[in-house]
């Protein structure tokens, strides 16, 4: 580790003690049954490990599972030089791991024997065996996993320090790519932590070069791209450019997640590439509360994360922050090539890239984006706005959604519209909720017409199209949610798009598949389908059916080449 980083690591994070060795939370780590132990040790070979031995450091990939026989084991990040922070010690029948142990990435933690231990051993291709076979044994250990995961995400650590001006757009990238990630790391905000600004300045960081990324080996990255990052950290790590794909699914939102949950659960060699994070447009929401059996809600978020951790325990594989820009027919199927130039090759193609947002068209617009032009409201801009009035521009749920959330914190909300109401365009239940909200206020007929500030937005003026009166607004944010565009640029001239750009299907009624393209073997699920019902639930349903449609297009590619080649 290097100085600065050592150094970075000792400074007065969040939830910092003055202790050398500090143990976290109360949180016990389950056990397994002693009947459970009996059935995974089918899975593995016991082995003893002397006092001190490591089993496995902080950043090695695919690193092996462990069960406590007899003795303990400890679960630690190293802090600077000399001291470690405990995650959880594990006795007999605890075991170790956390959600990296469904996926190739780097370990946050590592893990040494506390005494003389009898440990039983389980490698990587055997978890995944033991994931499918042992359904109780399966639910102990992942909820187990995500719970670890929790914590270390929560006590931010485990992970990597970021360094930057919070309110900066670089720096609120980096940290919403980690967080749609639910990568642990802790944000220190240089403008406010003067030790911080002192080490930036030794290191000769210019400000163009904020954030800087500190990591636990000791290295550091000024300012850099999610690409960059993803790779550093290990998220493509799952992609495989040798094999032969059964389903590869682009877009991680809910249609993809759905769509790789049903592939990889019915025995397909499913890859999921992702442009940014998964959860899609569904993962920048507050809440969703209209999504079948979740009574209470459940963020977007949490939506995506679950799906993937399922997605990942049935073996589905990911690659993350790889935009594909290009597909061209290659033998039975498709070589996909991705951003950064890799390619991959797979039978079958789920399109699931979902859309974007709009943007305002107003001058000086591009420059405020993300420096207080928001096109989410989720805990992170949130934080952002206490206490402060803030604008919403949109008519639609989803717009409803972030202004009655923005009201719980915020001063006060302006929620701007060009219509005359919202019946048109808003669930009831929302605009009874807006109406009753004394934080928040309607625009009707509404339109910006100015947006102001130096390196940050400063203000908002719109204007009342029937009155011609102007209003201006003193305000760092304003959320924009006014529709999307489909992603489907990479698809032009590839397949039928109709006239806005979203992928025809079911151009010939073919195979009585609604989710065929213009081409065999290439569906289209979710909001990148022309005619498609923009909601979560249409596009999880979407993404699980037309998994049935596709093994019979597999299993016809795979038969055609095997015919080939006895001809051969
Ligand atoms: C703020 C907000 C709140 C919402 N609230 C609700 C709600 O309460 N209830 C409801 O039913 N619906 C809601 N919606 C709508 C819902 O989120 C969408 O209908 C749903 O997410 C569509 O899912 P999808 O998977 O089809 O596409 P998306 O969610 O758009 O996901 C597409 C994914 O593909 C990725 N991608 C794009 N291009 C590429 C590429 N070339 N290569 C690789 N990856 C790519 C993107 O990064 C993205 O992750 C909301 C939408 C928003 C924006």
């Amino acid at each position: 580790m290097s100085a600065a980083n050592s150094q970075l690591r000792a400074l007065p994070g969040p939830r910092k003690s003055t202790a050398q060795v500090r143990a976290r939370g109360l949180h016990t780590p389950a056990f397994v049954t002693p009947a459970m132990m009996r059935r995974l040790k089918t899975y593995g070979a016991t082995e003893c490990v002397e006092r001190d031995k490591l089993l496995f450091q902080q950043g090695e990939r695919l690193v092996d599972f462990f069960i406590v026989v007899e003795g303990k084991l400890e679960l630690y990040e190293q802090k600077g030089r000399a001291s470690r922070e405990v995650e959880s010690v594990i006795g007999k029948l605890q075991f170790s791991g956390e959600l990296d142990m469904l996926n190739d990435r780097p370990t946050l933690l590592n893990c040494r024997a506390v005494q003389a231990t009898r440990v039983l051993r389980i490698g990587r291709e055997a978890v995944r065996r033991l994931m499918r076979s042992e359904l109780d044994i399966a639910e102990l250990i992942l909820t187990e996993w995500i719970i670890r995961r929790a914590r270390l995400v929560d006590q931010r650590q485990g992970g990597i320090i970021v360094v930057g001006d919070s309110h900066a757009a670089e720096t609120m990238r980096v940290e919403r790519f980690l967080i749609g990630n639910g990568h642990p790391h802790q944000l220190i905000d240089s403008n406010c932590n003067l030790e911080a600004e002192v080490l930036l300045r030794a290191l000769d960081v210019e400000r163009d070069q904020l954030p800087v990324v500190f990591f636990s080996d000791g290295t550091t990255l000024r300012k850099p791209a999610n690409t960059v990052l993803a790779t550093k950290l290990g998220f493509d790590q799952d992609l495989c450019e040798d094999k032969a794909y059964d389903l590869a699914v682009v877009g991680g939102g809910p249609a993809g997640l759905a769509a790789a949950v049903y592939g990889a659960s019915e025995g397909l060699a499913t890859l999921i590439i992702e442009g940014t994070a998964p959860g899609g447009q569904a993962g920048t929401s507050s809440k969703i509360e209209n999504y079948l059996g979740f009574p209470t809600g459940i963020s977007g978020h949490a939506l995506a994360q679950n799906a993937t951790v399922q997605a990942q325990k049935f073996g589905a594989r990911f690659a993350i922050s790889r935009d594909v820009i290009d597909m061209q027919h290659s033998g039975s199927g498709y070589q996909l090539s991705l951003e950064g130039g890799k390619t991959i090759f797979a039978y079958a193609v789920v399109v699931a890239t979902g859309a974007r947002y709009r943007r305002l068209d107003v001058p000086n617009y591009r420059k405020f984006e993300y420096q207080g032009v928001h096109y989410a409201a989720t805990a992170m801009e949130a934080a952002r706005c206490i206490g402060k009035e803030v604008v919403v521009v949109g008519g639609g749920n989803s717009a409803g959604q972030a202004a009655l959330y923005l009201a719980q914190s915020a001063r006060h909300v302006h929620l701007l519209i060009r219509g005359e109401g919202l019946k048109s365009t808003m669930s009831a239940y929302l605009i009874q909720r807006i109406a009753a909200s004394h934080r928040i206020t309607l625009h009707t007929n509404s339109e910006v017409i100015s947006v102001d500030g130096d390196t940050h937005l400063r203000s908002v003026t719109w204007c009342n199209r029937q009155t011609n009166e102007a209003r201006h607004c003193q305000t760092g944010n304003m959320f924009v949610m006014i529709g999307a565009l489909p992603n489907t640029e990479w698809l032009q001239g590839k397949l039928n798009l109709d006239a806005n750009g979203f992928v025809v299907t079911a151009p010939n009624g073919n195979d009585g598949c609604v989710f065929q393209t213009s081409q065999p073997g290439i569906y289209a699920v979710g909001d990148v389908r022309s005619g498609s019902v923009k909601r979560v639930a249409n596009a999880v349903g979407e993404g699980s059916v037309v998994v049935s449609h596709i093994h019979r297009h597999i299993a016809e590619q795979k038969l055609s080449e095997t015919s080939s080649a006895v001809i051969a």
